[in-house]
């Protein structure tokens, strides 16, 4: 089954002076599937994604979120489709600072009206799957960037989503926490199945990724 679909992708910025971040990308990712796509800076990566993530559209091309076409969708319609399918994992961890590790992990149960208990319980089960539990009562800046960024997956995690899509999740972090940081996105991918897709430039960190897109100006030079 085909999770997402590229066809012919392409996105060029600006107006006046005109930039070809994407050019005529075809690219499929099947369920259950761990990708990294990697590239320089500037070579499109984050681009790729967010139209991957239905947070961007292309210029030209068409994209399929499990077989349906997204690029004609309105908003609301986007983000039932983000909210029904894909987690996001950023550079930043993007973790609110005066709030526990796990009210953390329960805001995306909060904006679906999931009540108190039930919220609680998922999200400590997360937490306790990827071995977090002990971390549950810490704030943000009580935990390592590595610790952080684990917290930031079980919050992605929290709402079963078939998709984790993650723009340089180790670019912050020393090896020794990227490790640990690739090593909870590998066993997300083998316990919940869930398709996972990671950008980075590090070639150490692509090794975790079972196929490797390698994008450069824009088109994709190849795949291993
Ligand atoms: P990467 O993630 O590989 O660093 P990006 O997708 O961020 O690459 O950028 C690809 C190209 O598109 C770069 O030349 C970048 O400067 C340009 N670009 C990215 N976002 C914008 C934007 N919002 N407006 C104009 N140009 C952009
Ligand atoms: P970059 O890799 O260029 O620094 P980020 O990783 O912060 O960018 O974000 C990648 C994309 O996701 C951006 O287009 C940004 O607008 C979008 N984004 C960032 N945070 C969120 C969020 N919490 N919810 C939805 N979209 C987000």
């Amino acid at each position: 089954m085909e999770v997402i679909k590229l066809e012919n992708v392409s996105k060029i910025y600006g107006n006046k002076v005109k930039v070809t971040a994407l050019n005529n990308i075809n690219l499929s990712i099947e369920e259950s599937e761990f990708v990294a796509i990697v590239g320089p800076s500037g070579s499109g990566k984050t681009t790729l994604l967010t139209i991957m993530g239905t947070l961007a559209k292309p210029t030209t091309g068409k994209v399929y979120i499990y077989g349906q076409e997204v690029t004609s969708l309105n908003d609301d319609a986007l983000s039932k489709i983000r909210n029904s399918y894909i987690g996001f994992v950023f550079q930043n961890y993007n973790l609110i600072d005066r709030m526990s590790a796990i009210e953390n992990v329960e805001l995306p149960l909060i904006a679906r009206n999931v009540p108190r208990k039930e919220r609680r319980e998922k999200a400590m089960d997360i937490l306790n799957s990827l071995g977090l539990g002990d971390l549950a009562y810490k704030k943000p800046t009580e935990l390592s960037g590595g610790q952080q960024q684990r917290v930031s997956i079980a919050r992605a995690l929290v709402q079963n989503p078939k998709i984790i899509l993650a723009d340089e999740p180790t670019a912050n972090l020393d090896s020794k926490s990227g490790e640990t940081v690739m090593k909870t996105f590998l066993q997300a991918n083998r316990d919940f199945k869930t398709t996972v897709v990671i950008i980075t430039h590090d070639q150490d960190v692509a090794t975790y990724a079972k196929r490797k897109v390698h994008i450069k100006d824009g088109t994709i030079e190849k795949i291993e």
